[in-house]
C-alpha cells in the first residue's frame, strides 16, 4: 500500500535480533495521521536513510547511544516535506532533513530540523551532503591526515562513507586502493570514483592481492569493516600509519567472539613496532566544530563534479526491512535510501 494523505504507516521494532536481523524483527503498523498542535509541523517523509548504525540500536547492549525501544517506530534520518504548519518558521511544501524515522508522517516542533531550501537532489542530504559524507570528511581529513603521495586504503569503497573517503583521498594527491565486495563494485571504484585500484574482499588470497595492490605499504587505512579485511591490512601498515576506526560492519551481527587464537598480542606488537595510530570516532561529536566547513567544501566539490555520488534507491516503506537486512550483507551498491513518498 503506498503513502496516502490520511493514514500513517510506521515500521516498528517488533523484537530484538539475535545475529542477522530477519523480517520478523520488524512490523508494519497503520495508524491515524498525527495532528499538529500550535508551534508544530506535520512532516511527510519522502526519503528515509538506511544506515549500518541502526543494527546496533536494534540491540540493547550498552553503546554510545540508547537502543530503539520495542514496539516503537524505528529511528532514522529522513528528508521530508512540510505537509501542515502551525510553526512560524516553516511553510507547507518546505523541504527539511530530520530524524523522523521509518514512517510516513511525523510531528516536530522544529528542533533538530535542517531546512534544505531548493536542492537539485534532496535525498543527497542523507548521503554525500549529510551524515555519511561528513563522516568521510572528518574521518579521513582530520584523523587520517593524508599527505600527497601516501597510499590510502578504504574498505567499503563504494558505500556511502567509503566512496567519499576514496575520492577525497584522490583530491589530496594520494594513491588510493579500495576494498569492495564483487567485481561490479570494484570496477565502479576505479572507473567511476577514480581510485587507482580496488581489491575484491570475496574469494581466496585477499592478503596477497591487497599486498600486490599496495607495493609501498599503507599509510592511511580507513576502517569501515573489520574482520578478514582488517587482518589483510594490518601486515601492510607502514611506520606511522593512521587508522581511523569508523565502523566494523563485519561484526555487527556477531553473537560471540570469532573463533581462533587470541590475536591481541599480534595487533598490539604491530602497533607498537610501527608506531601506528588507531583512532575510533563517532561523527556526532564533530558537528559543532566541523560541520560548517564540511558543508561548504563538500557542497562545492559535488557541484563541480570533483566528488561523484551513487545512490541505491529502494521504493516503498514496506520494503525498508528487506533493504536494511541486505545492507548488512553487502547487497546495496551506493548510499541506500528508501523512497517513501512522492515529491
Ligand atoms: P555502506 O553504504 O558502505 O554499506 C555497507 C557495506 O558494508 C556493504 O554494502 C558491504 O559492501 C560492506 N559489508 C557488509 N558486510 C561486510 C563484511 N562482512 N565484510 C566486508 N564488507 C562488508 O555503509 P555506510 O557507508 O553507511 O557505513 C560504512 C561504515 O561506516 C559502517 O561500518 C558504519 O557503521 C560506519 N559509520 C560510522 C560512523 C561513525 O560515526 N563512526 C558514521 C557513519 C557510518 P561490500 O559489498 O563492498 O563488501
Amino acid at each position: 500500500m503506498p503513502q496516502t494523505p490520511d493514514r500513517n504507516r510506521r515500521i516498528v521494532l517488533a523484537s530484538r535480533p539475535t545475529g542477522a536481523p530477519t523480517p520478523a524483527n520488524f512490523r508494519l503498523d497503520d495508524g491515524a495521521l498525527p495532528v499538529p498542535a500550535q508551534g508544530q509541523v506535520l512532516l511527510r517523509t519522502v526519503y528515509l536513510s538506511l544506515d549500518p548504525y541502526m543494527r546496533g540500536r536494534m540491540s540493547d547492549a550498552p553503546s554510545y547511544t540508547p537502543p530503539f525501544a520495542l514496539e516503537e517506530v524505528m529511528g532514522g534520518g529522513t528528508v521530508c516535506r512540510v505537509a501542515a504548519s502551525l510553526h512560524p518558521g516553516f511553510q507547507v511544501g518546505d523541504w527539511v532533513a530530520g530524524m523522523t524515522g521509518w514512517q510516513d508522517y511525523a510531528l516536530s516542533d522544529g528542533a533538530g530540523l535542517t531546512p534544505l531550501g531548493k536542492l537539485a537532489h534532496p535525498s543527497w542530504a542523507l548521503g554525500v551532503l549529510g551524515m555519511p559524507g561528513f563522516t568521510a570528511y572528518v574521518g579521513l581529513l582530520d584523523l587520517g591526515q593524508p599527505k600527497p603521495g601516501d597510499t590510502v586504503v578504504v574498505a567499503g569503497a563504494t558505500g556511502a562513507v567509503g566512496a567519499v573517503v576514496g575520492q577525497l583521498a584522490k583530491l589530496r594527491g594520494c594513491t588510493v586502493v579500495g576494498i569492495a565486495g564483487g567485481p561490479a563494485k570494484c570496477r565502479s571504484a576505479v572507473d567511476e570514483l577514480g581510485l587507482d585500484a580496488c581489491v575484491d574482499h570475496h574469494g581466496e588470497g585477499l592478503r596477497k592481492r591487497l599486498a600486490a595492490a599496495c607495493p609501498k605499504g599503507i599509510d592511511v587505512y580507513f576502517e569501515n569493516v573489520g574482520g578478514a579485511v582488517f587482518d589483510a591490512v594490518l601486515p601492510l601498515l607502514n611506520v606511522g600509519a593512521r587508522v581511523p576506526i569508523c565502523g566494523l560492519i563485519a561484526h555487527y551481527n556477531d553473537t560471540a567472539l570469532p573463533p581462533g587464537p587470541d590475536r591481541l598480542p599480534w595487533l598490539l606488537s604491530t602497533l607498537l613496532k610501527r608506531r601506528i595510530k588507531l583512532q575510533g570516532f563517532i561523527i556526532t561529536d564533530h558537528y559543532a566544530t566541523r560541520y560548517r566547513a564540511f558543508a561548504e567544501e563538500m557542497g562545492a566539490w559535488v557541484k563541480d563534479g570533483a566528488v561523484k555520488y551513487r545512490e541505491d534507491v529502494v521504493a516503498g516503506l514496506e520494503n525498508a526491512p528487506d533493504a536494511f537486512i541486505g545492507l548488512l550483507a553487502g547487497k546495496n551498491f551506493g548510499k541506500l535510501v528508501v523512497r517513501v513518498g512522492e515529491d
